[in-house]
């Protein structure tokens, strides 16, 4: 690996350069994004283990960029991180949470928990008093989650134990997203207070071929119901999948099986549908 990175330390090519002022303007773009709100949020359903039911939705950005189109945060999120923006995303995304959900009131539709994906660092004090504020204003702290990576946690344990306990203390769930990619033992999840776990699309995926995800995802659920956790199986792509993790006794589903992530005035039809199923 070192030697391939020296080697492209050598050879800077044209293309390379290209690429670079790509992301110099992309960078440049973003701030203007975050001024003007170029952006969407997406809803993904999750589901009861039945399947049937609606438990819970995932809040997934989206940006509308006036001249590439539809831009997907895996491409603009690391960027937002370099450049600073990751709070101040974060704030336009609750606030078309919270309009969704004031929309979803208004229409007299169920009202469900959303997650919000947060960022390591903008996991401080600060800006997390922020947000709830801007929550806790709606009167609506008990339809929110946040949802963090497996390795912010390890990365700043004793900090990370002291927030999550005020957000939880606040009325807002905590999820650990990705769960299973990680280093961490199983184990060490005890010192953390949270309410979920979301098992990540990668043990999912090949759950049915491989012995030893279908091992894992089976530990996983087992130490998640000593600890009083539930648990979330993510890219739920097939009935077969379906089946199996219910089996297991997950106890919620999320995948492409029963939604992709879809614009809020589809997700308002998915809820009449299944509200009036
Ligand atoms: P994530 O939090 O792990 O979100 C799940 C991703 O998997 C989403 O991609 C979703 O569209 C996709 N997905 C859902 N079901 C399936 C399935 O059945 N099969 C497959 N192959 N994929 C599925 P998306 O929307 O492109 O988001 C990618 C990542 O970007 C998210 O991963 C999250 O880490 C980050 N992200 C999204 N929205 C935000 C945000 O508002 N703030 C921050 N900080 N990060 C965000
Ligand atoms: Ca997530
Ligand atoms: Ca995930
Ligand atoms: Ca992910």
């Amino acid at each position: 690996a070192k030697e391939s990175k020296d080697k492209n330390f050598a050879v800077f090519t044209p293309q390379m350069a290209d690429k670079v002022q790509e992301q110099v303007q992309l960078e440049r773009d973003l701030h203007r994004a975050v001024r003007d709100d170029e952006f969407e949020v997406f809803y993904q359903p999750v589901m009861e283990a039945d399947g049937r039911t609606i438990h819970s939705m995932e809040a997934l950005i989206r940006w509308h960029h006036p001249k590439k189109g539809l831009i997907v945060p895996t491409v603009f999120i690391p960027l937002a991180e370099e450049a600073g923006l990751i709070p101040q995303i974060s704030c336009i995304v609750v606030e078309h949470t919270l309009q969704f959900l004031n929309d979803l009131k208004a229409k007299s539709l169920p009202l469900h928990r959303v997650s919000i994906n947060l960022s390591g660092r903008e996991f401080n004090h600060k800006h997390i008093n922020e947000l709830m504020g801007m929550i806790e204003d709606q009167g609506l702290t008990s339809h929110f989650e946040f949802e963090l990576l497996e390795s912010y946690l390890m990365e700043n344990a004793e900090e990370v134990i002291s927030l999550l306990d005020s957000v939880r203390k606040r009325g807002i769930s905590i999820a650990i997203d990705d769960f299973g990619t990680g280093y961490s033992s199983l184990s060490y999840l005890k010192k953390f207070p949270v309410d979920k776990i979301k098992i990540d699309q990668s043990l999912v995926k090949d759950i049915i071929s491989d012995l030893n995800d279908l091992e894992i995802s089976k530990a996983v659920v087992a130490m998640a119901r000593s600890l009083g956790l539930s648990v979330v199986a993510e890219g739920v792509e097939t009935e077969a999948h379906s089946q199996l993790l219910s089996e297991l006794g997950v106890d919620y589903l999320q995948g492409y099986f029963f939604s992709k992530p879809i614009p809020a005035p589809e997700m308002e039809a998915f809820l009449y549908k299944s509200e009036n199923a």
